[in-house]
């Protein structure tokens, strides 16, 4: 996707610290940090919602749940605990069209979200 912003950060376009990237997922920090961590996590293939995903996605769903698994443990949050979230179109505030989980963590996080 040419006019994708996370297309362009994996692409090296667009500047991120890439703090995690296996060929096919990479994570990098929130421009917008929400917590004292926030970190993004996305694959390096377009999907554009959880709408979209296919059957085949699923284990590159897989590989980002263990992404976040391993960068919230080099973190030290995995045992005071984190969130993992994906918004879902508008209703969810969904803001980037490129599939990606937030990791949030270093700070009690309400529940419910708003
Ligand atoms: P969404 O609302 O789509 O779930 O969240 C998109 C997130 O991407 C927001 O938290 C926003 O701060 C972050 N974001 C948007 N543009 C950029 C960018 O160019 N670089 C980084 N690192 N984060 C971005
Ligand atoms: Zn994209």
């Amino acid at each position: 996707m040419t006019d994708c912003i996370f297309c362009k950060i994996a692409a090296g376009e667009v500047p991120a610290t890439l703090l995690y990237d296996d060929g096919e997922v990479l994570a990098f920090p929130d421009i917008n940090p929400e917590a004292p961590i926030h970190l993004l996590i996305i694959p390096r293939k377009h999907i554009s919602t959880v709408n979209d995903l296919a059957e085949a996605d699923a284990a590159l769903i897989g590989r980002m749940y263990l992404a976040a698994k391993q960068l919230a443990a080099e973190r030290g949050v995995a045992e005071s605990g984190y969130r993992i979230v994906t918004n879902c179109n508008r209703d969810a505030g969904q803001l980037v069209f490129h599939l990606h989980l937030h990791l949030l963590a270093g700070r009690e996080l309400g529940w419910p979200p708003g």
